[in-house]
């Protein structure tokens, strides 16, 4: 990994709070920092802006951004400032105060970012001001607005070739709309028919087989998962470095050729361990998140997860180091309850900003969402990331659909516990009391009083589990960091509680042990 790898990465994670890239974007942002002329397709909602407003804050000078949309430049900017960086626009909906502040931070030499609209370029004092600051790329944002057949067409857009010239700095050109003709158009409009380093989005890595399983007993889903792949190269992924020594010496001691990575490990140890893996064939790594972004290997046949990732982003990034020689490959995600508590807790407990933390529970949320799907996983992945997708035919879920059922009644049951304990216990305290355990606690608080003691009987405590976990994974309940963990309902539950939403669970991760992926010939 070379500095300016690990200087983005950092940036990432100080200024945008992201963990980890997109996909696509890490590579995208490394040509645009190397001032490379680019041109990059990604859905909508892919991430383009982190594309260029990375490479501002590494490279020296201003970055001029051109984009039609006032509300979306205004929006961009007020995020960029809130996270401490240099940013301005020039718009027709700025303030003479803004205006006059912007031009002041310009002569300073103090803006990395300067965000304006196409109709700016008409006038010639633009031209001249922007010679006389230090620009030192161009970022061009809904590039298609350059094409005069798109139903988008910015005539002002014809001028940015102009200014690209007379700058004489890279430019780097993004938009949603893949189609061949507008590629062509947008090649010979902005860079003079020069061809841009081309990224074309489309995350699908059809090739890896996705699967998720409920943990039932943990260490021996990830033991049969490699046993059932002798000779293959792979990476299990746990959530401590302690987890990583265990699972290794466990697969080493029933036969396997496997090695543990974490972050807490000797340089010259954890490089010995890159070695081994890049030159052996069928070794097994098992490692925290450290171990993956300097690994170059196009024949990692699996990754497995012993523990949920932190994000569906972390989720695609980890999955996605199988199997880039595009033949098959296969993944398992395990997670359970105290996983999502843990994730929760981590957010929770973290020192980021309201709004910041928020996020992130979206985040992993979705991967939740993709973890308790009951259709196909890799629509539902690929969605998240703007892309449209038919069933796959190559997840657990197209595979063989799971059989679903009617939960709300248990679930009604489950909010109901939850609500007349106060909202400050356990899935264990909470399960006791549905099915009308009379424990020490429950005696002691009591709980054997209250009107939900024992309506859950008909339902195993096993089972109990896995609905608890089924409604932390539909964000129905979340533990509270201020009262220990302890289980508190969500504005989503509300309508399942008062009787105007259903709710439907899977069976199949409820009572049997979850399945395992088909292993494939
Ligand atoms: P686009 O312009 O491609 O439609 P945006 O740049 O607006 O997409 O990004 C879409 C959303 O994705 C934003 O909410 C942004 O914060 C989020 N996002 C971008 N990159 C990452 C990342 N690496 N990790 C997590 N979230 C990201
Ligand atoms: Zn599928």
């Amino acid at each position: 990994m070379d500095g300016a790898q690990v200087s983005a990465l950092a940036l990432l994670s100080q200024v945008f709070g992201f963990d980890g890239f997109r996909p696509m974007q890490g590579d995208i942002v490394a040509a645009v920092t190397a001032g490379e002329d680019v041109l990059a397709i990604l859905p909508t909602g892919g991430g383009k802006s982190l594309c260029f407003q990375l490479p501002a804050l590494i490279r020296p000078g201003l970055t001029v951004v051109i984009s039609p949309l006032i509300a979306l430049m205004r929006d961009q900017v007020r995020a960029l400032r809130e996270a401490g960086v240099a940013a301005g626009a020039l718009t027709s909906g700025n303030t003479e105060e803004e205006t006059a502040e912007v031009f002041d931070a310009l002569h300073r030499g103090a803006l990395k970012l300067l965000y304006m609209a196409p109709e700016r370029l008409a006038s010639g004092g633009t031209g001249r001001m922007l010679a006389e600051a230090r620009v030192t790329m161009i970022a061009v944002d809904e590039a298609h607005c350059v094409s005069q057949w798109g139903h988008d067409f910015r005539p002002d857009y014809l001028r940015i070739n102009a200014l690209r010239r007379a700058l004489d700095v890279p430019l780097a050109a993004f938009t949603a709309t893949a189609d061949a003709e507008t590629r062509d158009e947008i090649v010979e409009r902005l860079f003079d028919g020069r061809a841009p380093r081309l990224f074309l989005g489309g995350f699908d890595r059809p090739n890896i087989h996705l699967a998720f399983a409920a943990k039932e007993s943990p260490r021996k889903q990830i033991l049969d998962f490699a046993a059932a792949r002798p000779g293959q190269s792979g990476i299990v992924y746990c959530g401590t470095r302690a987890k990583t020594e265990t699972l290794a010496k466990a697969l080493s001691d029933t036969g396997g050729d496997a090695l543990a990575y974490h972050g807490g490990m000797e340089p010259d140890a954890r490089r010995e361990v890159e070695r081994r893996f890049q030159t052996d064939d069928g070794l097994v790594v098992v490692a925290t998140v450290a171990f993956g972004m300097g690994i170059d290997k196009p024949d990692i046949r699996w990754v497995a997860h012993a523990d949920l990732p932190k994000s569906i982003e972390s989720y695609y990034q980890e999955i996605g180091r199988a199997g880039r020689d595009g033949a098959p490959a296969e993944t398992l995600t395990l997670y359970g309850a105290d996983d999502i508590r843990f994730r929760r807790m981590q957010i929770d407990e973290g020192l980021a900003p309201p709004e910041r933390r928020m996020a992130d529970h979206g985040r992993l949320n979705a991967l939740l969402g993709l973890a308790e799907a009951q259709g196909c996983r890799r629509v539902r992945l690929l969605a998240y990331f703007g892309d449209a997708a038919e069933p796959c035919g190559a997840c657990d879920l197209c595979d063989a659909p799971p059989e679903t059922f009617d939960g709300t009644e248990a679930v009604m049951k489950a909010l109901s516990a939850v609500l007349r304990t106060g909202e400050s216990f356990g899935v264990g305290h909470l399960t006791d009391i549905l099915v009308g355990s009379a424990t020490e606690k429950v005696m002691q608080r009591g709980h054997d009083r209250l009107p939900t003691f024992g309506v859950g009987r008909d339902i195993d405590r096993r089972q109990w589990g896995a609905i608890f976990r089924q409604m932390m994974g539909h964000d129905l309940v979340r533990p509270d960091p201020e009262r220990h963990g302890g289980l508190r309902m969500t504005q989503a539950a509300r309508p399942i509680l008062k009787g105007e939403q259903a709710i439907l669970l899977r069976r199949d991760t409820m009572t049997t042990v979850a399945r395992r992926p088909a292993v494939k010939a």
